[in-house]
């Protein structure tokens, strides 16, 4: 009975298991999908093109920028990540949840754009937790993952920007948290069509036109 999908924010702290979470909610929720950044990174062992990225060069991704391809980009790590514009915008037309996964200074220029989106903030247990995961991971090399280590208490610090705080330790719990947010989104009054109760009966036309005045 909505009208459009939801965009729902999912932003933490790298390592802390923000894409494995968005892969669970879009094998179990039927109507979900994930966004596919843009990034100048190089593919890490395992990943595909178009799948986790889109890879693409410095030029090719300034260029995206002057087309205004991008609901917001951002550097982070010193590589340049963005969301392309066109396939959200279609996904949420067609009433599908979108999902971002992103970082913080994407998830505030979202803010200042998007009206009705949900933020949800990611946590570890612990830093210790959160080293551990970064090290399991074995795709960045030591100094990379300290500099991440060093970047999470200061974002931790701005839970209060979101909505919503998943603590991921065990992650079937965190994956169902995250599933009833989307869940309950879906069904909140502000969401719904009230023209869509007319046509299907639930409300006289006469009745809708005396609320609205
Ligand atoms: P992010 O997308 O936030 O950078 P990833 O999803 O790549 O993080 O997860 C980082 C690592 O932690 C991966 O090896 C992943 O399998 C693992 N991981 C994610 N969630 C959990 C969890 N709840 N318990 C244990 N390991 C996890
Ligand atoms: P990684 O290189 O580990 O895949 O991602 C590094 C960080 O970039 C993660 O925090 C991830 O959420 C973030 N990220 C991935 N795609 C985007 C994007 O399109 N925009 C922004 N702002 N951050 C992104």
């Amino acid at each position: 009975m909505s009208t459009s999908g939801v965009l729902v924010v999912v932003s933490g702290p790298s390592g802390v298991g923000k894409s494995t979470l968005c892969k669970n909610i879009v094998t179990r929720v039927p109507g979900t999908t994930l966004s596919v950044s843009y990034t100048t990174r190089s593919p890490r062992p395992g990943e595909h093109e178009g799948v986790e990225y889109c890879f693409v060069d410095d030029t090719t991704f300034r260029d995206l920028i002057q087309e205004e391809a991008f609901v917001e980009w951002a550097e982070v790590y010193g590589r340049k990540y963005g969301t392309p514009k066109q396939p959200l915008v279609e996904a949420l037309h067609k009433g599908i949840d979108v999902l971002l996964d992103i970082d913080a200074q994407g998830a505030k220029q979202i803010m200042e754009r998007f009206a009705g989106a949900v933020y949800v903030f990611v946590a570890p247990p612990s830093l210790d937790v959160l080293r551990n995961r970064l090290c399991r991971r074995a795709s960045d090399p030591p100094e990379e993952i300290q500099r991440r280590l060093h970047k999470a208490s200061d974002e931790i610090a701005n839970f209060k920007a979101y909505h919503y705080f998943v603590r991921n330790e065990e992650l079937l719990q965190a994956t169902k948290e995250l599933e009833s947010i989307i869940l309950a989104e879906r069904v909140k009054t502000n969401r719904l069509d009230p023209e869509s109760l007319v046509e299907n009966g639930l409300i006289e036309p006469v009745t809708m036109k005396k609320a609205a005045t």
